[in-house]
């Protein structure tokens, strides 16, 4: 069985500062513990969820937007026992590890330097974790070099799609994936440049051949947080046939060979 916890499923500025929804991302556990995407709170949400950060085995980070990034060093020291020790692999685009014009890197030399592995790849690269392979996939966002993936597994195929604008291409590299995450921040009628709306993942799912059998809807808005993302994935999916989940804080997904199964943790008691 393969658990993806969702630590948050907030993104886009306005989200993230009022944290109206919270923007940890998510963790994998598979043969390897993943972490996507560690936005504000990702340790913090970890340890309310009991996912102890000191076991993960990789971070990946999509590009280096502080709602997908701010926690990366702080993540970066709890997979390497406080810096102690050199350990993990980091997955990350260009501008994470070397920064672009307008941002620093997201990471210290400091924090690079304790990691096992550093990878900054390009689309249709594919990196070995444990007994999953990740395939990079492209996106379209205002980082240019924001990447996201499609994990092979035994229990078939999670793809996940990062701040991106919709173009056709996307249904080749996420076509047939079993787990589709996408971050979908606008809801109809309201699309904005880099971004998907519900409009779009319509758009993305109908031309699919082999179509997910679900559908994550991540990276909440705030303009899709006030349209009502549950009236949106009922939409989407009475439109396409597939089955549509809203993200958020505590929610988890059970992949077995057979079916998939949901829940929505309650978080740990703190003394
Ligand atoms: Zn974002
Ligand atoms: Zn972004």
């Amino acid at each position: 069985m393969i658990e993806i916890t969702f630590l948050g499923s907030g993104g886009g500025r306005f989200i993230t500062i009022t944290q109206f929804r919270s923007t940890g991302g998510f963790h994998i556990r598979a043969s390897k513990n993943l972490y996507v995407d560690p936005g504000p709170g990702a340790l913090v949400r970890s340890w309310r969820y009991k996912l102890d950060p000191r076991r993960l085995d990789a971070i990946f980070v999509s590009h280096r937007h502080v709602d997908h990034c701010n926690d990366l060093e702080v993540m970066i020291e709890a997979m390497t026992g406080g810096a102690l020790k050199r350990r993990g692999t980091l997955i990350a685009s260009k501008s994470v590890v070397y920064g672009d014009e307008a941002h620093t890197p997201a990471v210290s030399g400091y924090h690079i330097d304790v990691l096992e592995s550093v990878h900054t790849p390009e689309p249709g690269n594919k990196i070995a974790l444990g007994e999953e392979e990740l395939l990079i996939t492209p996106c379209q966002h205002s980082d240019p070099t924001t990447i996201g993936f499609r994990m092979e597994t035994v229990y078939g195929d999670i793809s996940y799609i990062p701040d991106t604008a919709y173009f056709e291409d996307l249904l080749r590299w996420h076509d047939g994936s079993r787990v589709l995450i996408a971050a979908i921040t606008r809801p109809r009628d309201m699309g904005i440049p880099y971004h998907m709306s519900t409009d779009d993942a319509v758009e993305m799912l109908k031309n699919m051949r082999k179509k997910p059998e679900v559908l994550i809807m991540n990276h909440i808005g705030m303009k899709m947080h006030f349209a009502n993302p549950y009236k949106e994935a009922k939409y989407l999916e009475t439109v396409t046939g597939v089955k549509t989940y809203i993200a958020k804080e505590g929610f988890k997904v059970m992949l077995k060979n057979d079916e998939i199964n949901v829940r929505t943790m309650r978080p740990a008691r703190f003394v």
